[in-house]
């Protein structure tokens, strides 16, 4: 099955007592038995829920993988893959990392003996240098956030191979419908279903995939062990929202090649941050990896000076100032004000993330209202 074929339809099935097309909202926290032990799969809804079950084989499908398993948030699905490790154990990540990831690895973790380190994986080279005999886990972020940075999943998996490390890849921004990391050799996937996958900003969910049954095993007894699960009113809005992502991803892709390609040619602009542009620094890979280019774009203004920046935030009619992104509707957000405030500014800077950079979730609107507002906001 293609894409779009395998969104609608992969992993659901009618309801086998009504024929409802839409999978029903199983909305019950416990099964009845005939027997002790006799029962249809279902016990007790920790474990499994028929609705969250479609979900997560949807997803499962969508990213190539056999296993799926959903989560009542990203933060919930990367604290579960993490507890797969054990104190002394050690993880090297992309260095400019979504911060609640670098929170849950620096605040949470290192206090259980798991030690991170921090890598630039654009050259993938500099992976190796971190590697020793009790590397256990890479974790990628591509592209990154906010300044889009494209780390090459194979080159990267070649080296978890190697040493023996699970790779493991946050597919948040680009979705399945951009990349498959599994099929670039990476073990898990990670989501924050939260933005692209539901894609209408109206639920908070995150979900893990892999292929191998023993790793699914493990994945499994620490979803019900640890209980991070989400609702079945939340899973049937999720795979709603999957039904359109390719429809939906195609739009954003078309939107943010557009927005990029004006504010390239702005001149208030200095600098555009888009995978797709043929001077990014890892356009290439990205052309390898992804079958698009999507939809999240940041860029700089002349002089990065802060009141600037401000000023553009608080012009803009269309795109609305707001964390998160990946929905329908267009948001523009301030990144050294509010999702990287928390850095130090010398090494925000050190990362691109200047006084002037702003960010932009372009959403599936008309592009020339997006792009008009953006104008009238840069004067
Ligand atoms: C939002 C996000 C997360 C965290 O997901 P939540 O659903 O907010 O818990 C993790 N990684 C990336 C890249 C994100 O954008």
């Amino acid at each position: 099955m293609k894409f779009g074929t395998k969104a609608i339809h992969a992993g659901v099935f009618p309801d086998p007592s009504t024929g409802a097309i839409m999978t029903p909202i199983y909305q019950t926290s416990t099964y009845v038995q005939a027997a002790p032990g006799e029962h249809k799969g279902y016990e007790y809804s920790r474990t499994q829920n028929p609705t969250r079950h479609q979900l997560q084989n949807n997803i499962a499908a969508l990213e190539n993988a056999r296993h799926g398993f959903c989560f009542s948030s990203g933060m919930g699905a990367i604290d579960t893959l993490v507890k797969l490790l054990s104190p002394g154990d050690e993880v090297i990540a992309t260095n400019d990392l979504y911060g609640g990831t670098y929170r849950i690895f620096t605040k949470v973790f290192e206090k259980y003996g798991i030690r991170f380190h921090f890598a630039g994986m654009e050259d993938a080279s500099a992976v190796q240098s971190f590697v020793n005999e009790r590397t256990r886990m890479i974790w990628v972020e591509t592209p990154t956030n906010p300044t889009l940075k494209i780390n090459d999943i194979a080159a990267i998996s070649a080296i978890a191979k190697q040493c023996g490390a699970l790779l493991a890849v946050d597919n948040t921004f680009a979705s399945p419908y951009l990349q498959t990391p599994m099929d670039l050799g990476a073990d898990v996937v990670m989501h924050s279903l939260t933005k692209y996958m539901a894609g209408h900003s109206d639920v908070v969910m995150g979900a893990l995939v892999c292929n191998d049954d023993k790793l699914a095993e493990d994945i499994a007894f620490l979803q019900n062990s640890c209980g991070a699960v989400p609702g079945p009113q939340d899973c049937f809005l999720v795979l709603r929202g999957i039904k359109t992502l390719h429809l939906r991803m195609q739009r954003h892709s078309e939107n943010g090649a557009a927005v990029a390609r004006f504010l390239n040619e702005h001149p208030a602009v200095s600098k555009v941050y888009w995978p797709g542009l043929p001077d990014h620094p890892n356009h290439d890979v990205a052309r390898r990896q992804m079958r698009d280019f999507g939809g999240m774009l940041s860029f700089s203004l002349k002089g990065d000076r802060i009141e600037d920046a401000m000023r553009v935030l608080s012009a803009t009619k269309v795109f609305s100032l707001a964390e998160s992104l990946g929905g329908v509707e267009s948001l523009l957000g301030h990144p050294a004000s509010m999702t990287h405030a928390a850095i130090p500014r010398e090494e925000r800077l050190k990362s691109g993330v200047t006084d002037g950079l702003i960010r932009l979730s372009v959403g599936v609107e008309d592009v020339e209202d997006l792009i008009g507002d953006l104008e009238q906001a840069l004067i």
